[in-house]
């Protein structure tokens, strides 16, 4: 303002000067005009139109110097508004309009600064939401979904585009979210509730409402709680599998020892007997007790594997002596197929015998007699594992009673059994299988079966080829 009042006296006291002038030269070229009033008033009258014309096109001119710089102002806001933060103004030589252009430009980037951080805050948030695990729908006061990740539009089997601002029900369509939303709109109130979905698929429901800057909202957060209950039940069965295993050789134990007790100790044969009933009771105890360490310490990695490029036939051939006797006295015909130019693949020679004497031990032990057992094995490009791609698939296949196809996800728990398994009385702890995974992917391998019921089962273990 300082710099306009400068402006203002300047050009007042130009225009008084000029008019003083013009005045004065008007009344000294007449001379006469000293005693006349008209003639003075003449002069004064001039003096006036000459102040007054030289006014006008003063104001005209500094009307047309003014004009360039705002119409640039007015460019500048608009380009600015139109999003584009890089325009500004071009600094001017000190005088009216540099203090502005100077205060314009910074408020300009103070508003970019500003912004940018916002836009920054926005792609932060956008990128959680992005790639967090649990589902997030923001429904407005109408009830419309205003946003969801796609967590949730993953979870609710829909997409961001088509839910976007469609009505909660028709994006959710399941009446218990529904119901909880509408509880949660009645009470203002967190809402959290846990249901069964299809699929056999647990989940966990968080509403709460939000209310920011008079906007009116609810947060909708969903879990899957699937894994987790998935954990909570192997971990329930893992429990009593292990107490019910536990609680059959104590029992007979415990029969053992009362019969010895009330007199059986005086009759030595029978005395023999029951004391190697005991011994077996304590046997089976042991090898349980020693599975299961076993399996603890494979899954908690601490059994060292000797990996080293290894022929397949030498990671079969053992375990096949060592059970031949077992298949002939169970009348089972043992097959092996092996072909010769298999590559040779990974593994810690051991434990890779040790999962084929477990399949094999099993094949036999649920193959009636008269059935058979063949081991194959083939080179295969394994697809569902990337780590081992390339590698050789082993396959020992029964003619035996099979699984149920409710008991194959499941097969490869710890001390999981079919019930015809345990009915059957056959012996075993159900760890074989648990052991024979753990130790298969400890090889970056794959294990996995197929099984129709009555008709027998095909286990299959994949391990990488050794490179060249
Ligand atoms: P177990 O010591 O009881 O054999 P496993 O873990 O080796 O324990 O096997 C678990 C269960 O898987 C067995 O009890 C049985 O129900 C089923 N099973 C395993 N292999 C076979 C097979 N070849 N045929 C039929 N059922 C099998």
């Amino acid at each position: 303002m300082k710099i306009k009042n400068q402006w203002l006296f300047i050009f007042i006291y130009i225009l008084i000067l000029v008019g003083m002038m013009v005045g004065l030269a008007f009344y000294l070229s007449q001379p006469t005009c000293r005693v006349s009033a008209s003639c003075v008033w003449s002069g004064v009258l001039g003096t006036a139109v000459t102040l007054i014309v030289i006014a006008l096109l003063l104001g005209a001119a500094f009307l047309r110097w003014l004009r360039q710089p705002i119409k640039q102002l007015g460019v500048l806001v608009q380009r600015i508004a139109s999003g584009d933060t890089q325009a500004r103004l071009m600094p001017q030589s000190p005088g009216l309009f540099s203090d502005l252009v100077r205060a314009f430009n910074e408020m300009r980037d103070r508003l970019v600064h500003q912004l940018d951080s916002l836009e920054k805050q926005q792609r932060q948030l956008a990128l959680v939401l992005q790639h967090m695990a649990d589902g997030v729908l923001i429904v407005n006061g109408q009830g419309y979904v205003q946003l969801i990740n796609p967590a949730a539009a993953n979870l609710l089997n829909t997409s961001a585009d088509v839910a976007h601002l469609r009505a909660y029900a028709e994006v959710v369509r399941h009446h218990q979210l529904i119901e909880l939303y509408q509880h949660c709109r009645e009470t203002e109130e967190n809402q959290v509730a846990a249901f069964e979905m299809s699929g056999g698929r647990f989940w966990q429901a968080v509403v709460s409402p939000f209310k920011e800057l008079e906007v009116q909202g609810y947060l909708v957060i969903l879990q899957d709680l699937t894994a987790i209950r998935h954990l909570e039940t192997v971990r329930r069965d893992f429990i009593s599998n292990l107490s019910h295993e536990l609680r059959t050789p104590l029992a007979s134990l415990r029969a053992v020892m009362e019969t010895l007790q009330d007199g059986a100790l005086d009759d030595p044969p029978a005395a023999q007997r029951f004391l190697e009933r005991g011994v077996h009771e304590v046997d089976t105890m042991t090898q349980m007790v020693e599975e299961l360490l076993e399996l603890s310490r494979i899954e908690s990695g601490r059994v060292p594997l000797r990996v080293q490029a290894t022929a397949v036939s030498d990671l079969i051939i053992h375990p096949v002596e060592r059970l031949r006797s077992l298949a002939e006295r169970g009348n089972v015909k043992l097959i092996t197929e092996l072909p010769l130019d298999l590559p040779l693949v990974l593994a810690d020679q051991p434990r890779i015998e040790q999962v084929v004497g477990n399949l094999l031990h099993n094949a036999i032990k649920f193959t009636p007699p008269g059935g058979k057992v063949t081991i194959r094995a083939h080179l295969s490009h394994d697809k569902e594992n990337v780590a081992a791609a390339d590698a050789v698939t082993v396959e020992i296949k029964d003619s035996g009673m099979g699984i149920a196809a409710n008991d194959l996800p499941r097969i490869f728990e710890r001390f999981y059994k079919s019930d015809r398994a345990r009915t059957r009385g056959r012996s075993g702890t159900g760890l074989g299988l648990a052991i024979a995974r753990h130790l298969v992917e400890a090889h970056n391998g794959r294990i996995w079966v197929r099984s129709h019921e009555g008709k027998g089962s095909s286990f299959y273990f994949s391990l990488p080829i050794a490179d060249s």
